[in-house]
């Protein structure tokens, strides 16, 4: 089916309408796309709305110097279409984002998506009418859609974050967020240049642009538990190795808890001799990206003293590499174990610091009192420099949906729902909001963000279908099947391998943002479980109906 439009002809208020289709997408990053290819293969209707000039999301928004994924390409990338997967080559094992950006608009116009996509749309309010059981959406620009259902992929990091320091509007200079990076290049030649924030955008970026500035300060509130990304192009030999192992690797990808190829260790930290853990330890050094978590010794994210043994073989590397015995110091993390924040993968970074032109500020030490028109001031002194780079993070998990002026049934907002935390079902919906679903947001696995993003994809598609099949256009969750799933999420939250609730993972980089823990530690297997049982009871989690019954309809 294919949205209908209004014409030239229509009336005013049928002008302003836009499309009214079977189901609205919000949002064009690697979710958002394949929820619309998967409702367009269904056989819906559909129109995605997205609030950039582009398709990409992520790699869309975040171009920064050094921006590259932490997952392996081709494990990033869709699995859905075996010919796709062949004509893309990927170049390096981790590609930087202008790689990712083309790949994401070769899938948009490979698979004819762009028709249905409509940009500079931000969605600024999503209200449902519950006796047409529709929801009706306005766009910034004046624009209305309607839909049957609205899937809202609007990203876990998509909100850009900035602290609120005194005077950060009155600097002179050149500004700029990461999350938000100008289309055209932004020229570091010669300047002297200000990073505000290690996280793991901050730490992808200094070393990417040291060698220009004319200087660099690194304001760090935090220090990371960074590892080497160990990234290398693919060889024509990998190329082949992965299209013939493409049916296997799929099997992994597809059913593994984190949705990555890392295969897990067998042993855990002290079943290993001092000198063997050494070894190990190096060998997990030099192994790619997101290894030193999977493959890691079992125990690591479980028991304290094991974490404590990696974290000390971590704190001897950065002694090693940083000739600056002070600096060094001030680069390990001392308030955090491995894995309680997202860990960066970097290159170079710890080595940047070696640069003269490249000074550390330790805000624990000397907090920023303000910015100037000139620089940032900390209880130090004032530093002027010519450009700002805030690499201060994202509004995570919630963020998005928070802003988009969701209206659900009796016109309760979805904010207010979740002024103490979000409540889901298996991250995908809220009670009270029938026919709204989110993948990719809140209450998600953790990992390799598209395959878990993709199992819900697959889920609400599969959902949309058992409706139609049965002569139902409403769906909602039942408050029971949310309760369950969020108390799971909280009860989880609370235990190894969550940690503290010291990461932007529990909301803690955002002042009064409450302290929940905003993905699924129980993760992939948890879902598989709880969509297999929503299978197997014909859908009892959810109350499905038809707007033209007064009742919900007996199952
Ligand atoms: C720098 C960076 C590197 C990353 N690297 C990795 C990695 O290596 N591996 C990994 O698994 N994950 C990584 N991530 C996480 C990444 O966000 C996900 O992998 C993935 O891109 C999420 O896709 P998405 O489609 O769900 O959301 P996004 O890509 O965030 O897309 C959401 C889109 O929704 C749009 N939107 C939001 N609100 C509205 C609105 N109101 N109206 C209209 N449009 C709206 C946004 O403009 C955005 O384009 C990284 C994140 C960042 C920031």
């Amino acid at each position: 089916m294919r949205p209908r439009t209004s014409g030239p002809d229509s009336g005013d208020r049928a002008r302003a309408l836009a499309a009214d289709v079977d189901v609205l997408v919000v949002g064009a990053g690697i979710t958002g796309i394949y929820q619309l290819y998967r409702a367009r293969e269904a056989g819906f209707s559909a129109v995605l709305l997205e609030a950039g000039g582009g398709v990409g999301g992520t790699w869309y928004w975040n171009r920064y110097p050094g921006a590259r994924f932490d997952s392996e390409s081709y494990t990033y990338g869709y699995l859905f279409s075996r010919d796709l997967f062949d004509e893309w080559e990927w170049q390096e094992h981790f590609a930087e984002q202008p790689e990712t950006e083309r790949y994401l608009n070769h899938v948009v116009d490979r698979f004819d998506l762009r028709r249905d996509m409509r940009f500079g749309a931000t969605v600024t309010a999503a209200v449902y009418d519950e006796a047409s059981a529709r929801w009706t959406v306005d766009v910034a620009d004046g624009r209305v859609f309607r839909g049957r259902f609205l899937v809202a992929a609007t990203g876990v990091l998509s909100v850009p974050f900035f602290p609120d320091v005194p005077g950060r509007d009155d600097f002179a200079g050149e500004s700029y967020h990461t999350g938000l990076w100008p289309a055209t290049p932004v020229d570091f030649a010669g300047k002297r240049v200000a990073v505000v924030g290690t996280g793991s955008s901050g730490v992808q970026l200094i070393p990417a642009i040291a060698g220009e500035v004319a200087s660099l300060t690194v304001y760090q509130r935090t220090a990371n538990w960074c590892t080497p990304l160990n990234n290398a192009p693919i060889t024509p030999d990998e190329q082949a190795q992965l299209r013939a192992n493409f049916g296997a690797m799929c099997e992994v990808l597809n059913t593994s808890p984190a949705g990555f190829l890392h295969p897990p260790h067998d042993r855990s930290t002290f079943d290993d001799s001092a000198d063997e853990r050494s070894a190990f330890f190096e060998k997990m050094w030099q192994s790619p990206g997101f290894s030193k978590l999977t493959s890691n010794y079992l125990d690591l994210l479980f028991d304290p003293a094991a974490n404590a043994e990696w974290c000390a073989f971590l704190a001897g590397k950065i002694r090693d590499i940083v000739t600056d015995p002070a600096t060094a110091e001030k680069l390990i993390p001392n308030g955090h174990r491995y894995g309680e924040h997202r860990p960066p993968f970097v290159t170079n970074y710890y080595e940047t610091f070696n640069d003269r032109k490249v000074t550390l500020v330790d805000l624990q030490e000397t907090p920023i009192r303000r910015v100037t028109e000139t620089g940032i001031e900390t209880s130090d002194g004032l530093r002027e420099v010519d450009v700002i780079v805030w690499a201060t993070g994202f509004d995570f998990g919630t963020g998005a949906l928070r802003r988009m002026g969701i209206r659900g049934r009796g016109g309760r907002a979805l904010e207010d729902e979740w002024a103490d935390g979000p409540k889901t079902f298996l991250g995908v919906q809220a009670s009270g909001f029938p026919n709204f679903f989110f993948p990719g947001g809140p209450h998600a696995a953790a990992g390799n963000n598209p395959r878990y993003n993709g199992d819900q994809v697959d889920f609400i598609t599969g959902t949309l279908v058992y409706a139609r099949e049965h002569g139902y256009d409403t769906i909602e969750v039942d408050p029971a099947a949310e309760e369950d799933w969020t108390s799971m999420i909280d009860r989880n939250a609370a235990r190894a391998p969550s940690f503290g609730a010291s990461s932007y993972y529990f909301g803690a980089n955002v002042p009064g943002k409450p302290r929940k823990y905003l993905l699924n530690a129980a993760g992939r297997p948890k879902f598989f479980a709880m969509i297999a049982e929503v299978r197997a009871s014909e859908y009892q989690a959810f109350r499905l109906s038809s707007s033209t019954e007064s009742e919900v309809a007996p199952r």
